[in-house]
């Protein structure tokens, strides 16, 4: 288990819950659960610092793919144990940094820490131990409150409840009810090629995200365009249209293209996905340049911007790999 923080393993302390070093661990070794002979062997390998996860950065995705790719070889699988509040960006940005991966990486949380009475820690640490241990799923997915997803396909959709994500555009790859199900047709096939495991960083590169609203000005987008921002994710509405009525935002947006910045349009919507041909107001953005993300999620978006950009890449490559689908994150349309 790479440990990097989250409330899973958080402590109550003065100013509310945070991690603390051993403290999960030591918490493990006192439940029975945890040393039962039906769960596998594990060990936790904690990063350092713990963090809650709102203070997440590349960096740290990093730390978490080394982890992985230098005990490769000494586990049957990987469970990265992490904060809800930017899991879904993990678990999209760790399927473009980790290569030719042949084993099962399972991030999960929980909502409630594994200290308090009622929780959601234990039974999401149990079944992601078991789904790392026992069913080789080589790809990143993201286990909870009984819902195995695709990692780049994943969304948080509830700051309360136990299921608090969801896998909008792609079914999800298992369950767990009673029993265990994996739908194995739902799974990525082992890759044969790159015979090992390697790493790609994603902390080469400036990019960012910007909501749409009624109201926004080109002022805004063009201070969001601004050096040293290579790529953007542009989360426009519905089928992914934008405010095509406003000649200067347009003209921003296409200074900005014409510049090499790479800007990506997804939705808005938690379902569907962008169609810059369905109206005049999302052709106008196509026109300017912008590309469409298709159904990305903007978590996907953002980590496949930084995969690319990372890669030192020119523009118009990443723009072409942008419309490829590289790691099961995006629908290709016939
Ligand atoms: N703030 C916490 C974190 O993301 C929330 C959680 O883990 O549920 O680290």
């Amino acid at each position: 288990m790479v440990y990097n923080g989250g409330t899973i393993g958080m402590k109550r302390s003065q100013d509310g819950y945070a991690p603390e070093t051993g403290y999960l661990q030591a918490q493990m070794e006192a439940i029975p659960a945890f040393r039962h002979s039906s769960l596998p062997q594990w060990e936790i390998l904690e990063q350092q610092p713990l963090i809650d996860s709102s203070n997440m950065h590349p960096d740290r995705w990093w730390g978490i793919a080394q982890d992985i790719a230098r005990h490769y070889d000494d586990y049957d699988g990987f469970v990265v144990l992490h904060g809800t509040d930017t899991l879904a960006y993990t678990a999209s940005a760790l399927p473009f940094m980790l290569q030719g991966l042949r084993k099962p990486v399972i991030l999960t949380g929980s909502q409630i820490p594994l200290c308090e009475i009622r929780n959601d820690a234990q039974e999401n640490l149990i079944t992601s131990l078991l789904l790392a241990a026992h069913y080789p799923v080589p790809e990143v997915c993201l286990y909870f409150g009984g819902r195995l997803m695709r990692g780049c396909r994943s969304v948080k959709i509830d700051a309360m409840g136990f299921q608090a994500f969801a896998s909008p555009n792609y079914p999800l790859l298992g369950q767990a009810g009673i029993e265990i199900e994996i739908f194995w047709e739902r799974v990525k096939t082992a890759p044969l090629q790159p015979p090992a495991l390697t790493i790609q960083a994603l902390n080469k590169a400036t990019v960012g995200a910007l909501r749409l609203f009624p109201g926004i000005s080109a002022t805004v987008l063009e201070n969001m365009l601004k050096p040293p921002l290579q790529g953007l994710v542009l989360e426009a509405y519905g089928v992914g249209n934008g405010p095509a009525n406003d000649p200067v935002f347009l003209r921003v947006l296409r200074q900005a293209c014409e510049r090499g910045i790479v800007i990506v349009d997804c939705t808005q919507c938690i379902m569907g996905h962008v169609d810059l041909r369905g109206y005049a107001t999302g052709r106008a953005l196509s026109e300017a340049g912008v590309l469409s993300g298709g159904d990305m999620t903007t978590e996907a978006a953002l980590a496949k911007l930084y995969y690319l950009l990372s890669a030192g890449l020119s523009p118009a490559e990443v723009r072409t790999q942008m419309l490829e689908n590289l790691c099961g994150e995006l629908t290709l349309s016939d």
